[in-house]
């Protein structure tokens, strides 16, 4: 990934003064439209790694719930407000974080979403509430999502993919043991850093995580296509191969979209549905 990718993810990790007082540095280089798009699918289907290659690709900002949540995590005990601490506790269990919560630290960062040239939220929003919550701030700034990717893959293998997976402390690169296992023992190819497995990870915690999944975050797939933005995308296969059919069905979507004259993400895509 390139430097400036990197450092807008830094910046939406830090939180809402680095969001506001530097300009998003992933501002249009190549991409011609801005994408903005809401990564789904259960845990482990594989969302972190293609938010990263689709971020590289489009040019866009990744914006991970989690991986914020993660860097809460790491700062000392008198750094973490109470309700960041009390998220810890639910994210260790494998629960969804309160929505209250969630969306405080989503709205703070929100120039980061609204001034970026696209983003590709992944993680969030994971229930109907923070769905409501990210329409009303989009339409605020007469924005709209481009489309709801969502990854699809049998529980059987999503198992194997949570409890194999390994995470760099470092670089926040994922690996797995036993798909994608890294050249030296749980040492990063790609800068040296130790590999951990997340606590979340664990088996206790990974079947806490499905049911909730099924619970709170499977209802925004019918959300989504009753408003004509699902893009379902089998997400078996190798990162690469995920990522091309991600594309694909992107391109499919934009070529459909441009023959009925609408533009996705924009106020004035009124045509979604009937494009679909
Ligand atoms: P995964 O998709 O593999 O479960 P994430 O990194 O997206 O991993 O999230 C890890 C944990 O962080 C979740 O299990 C949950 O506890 C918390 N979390 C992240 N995003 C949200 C959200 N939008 N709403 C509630 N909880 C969240």
């Amino acid at each position: 990934m390139s430097a400036p990718l990197k450092n807008d993810r830094i910046q939406w990790l830090q939180g809402p003064a680095a969001c506001s007082s530097v300009k998003c540095s992933a501002a249009p280089v190549v991409a011609k439209r801005p994408w903005r798009l809401v990564l789904l699918g259960a845990p482990g289907v594989g969302k972190g790694t293609q938010a990263e290659l689709l971020t590289e690709r489009l040019n866009a900002c990744h914006l991970s719930t989690g991986d914020v949540f993660r860097a809460a995590g790491k700062r000392s005990d008198s750094d973490q407000t109470p309700a960041m601490k009390a998220a810890l506790e639910y994210m260790r269990r494998g629960e969804l974080v309160p929505d209250s919560t969630v969306w405080e630290m989503v709205r703070e960062r929100s120039s980061c979403l609204l001034d970026c040239n696209g983003f590709i939220l992944d993680g969030f929003p994971r229930t109907l509430a923070q769905a409501e919550s990210l329409r009303e701030l989009l339409e605020s700034d007469q924005l709209s999502l481009s489309a709801v990717v969502n990854y699809e893959l049998p529980v059987k293998e999503i198992v194997q993919r949570l409890s194999g997976r390994r995470t760099c402390e470092k670089c926040k690169a994922v690996f797995n043991v036993k798909e994608r296992p890294p050249k030296a023992e749980a040492v990063c190819d790609h800068c040296g850093g130790r590999l951990f497995q997340r606590e979340d990870d664990r088996p206790e915690a990974i079947t806490v995580r499905l049911e909730t999944y099924e619970r709170s975050t499977a209802p925004l797939i019918e959300f989504y296509k009753n408003l004509g933005l699902l893009a379902p995308v089998v997400a078996q296969g190798t990162p690469d191969e995920i990522l091309a059919r991600t594309l694909e069905t992107l391109e499919k979507l934009h070529e459909l979209e441009s023959r009925s004259g609408g533009v996705a993400g924009d106020s004035r895509n009124t045509t979604r549905d009937q494009a679909s």
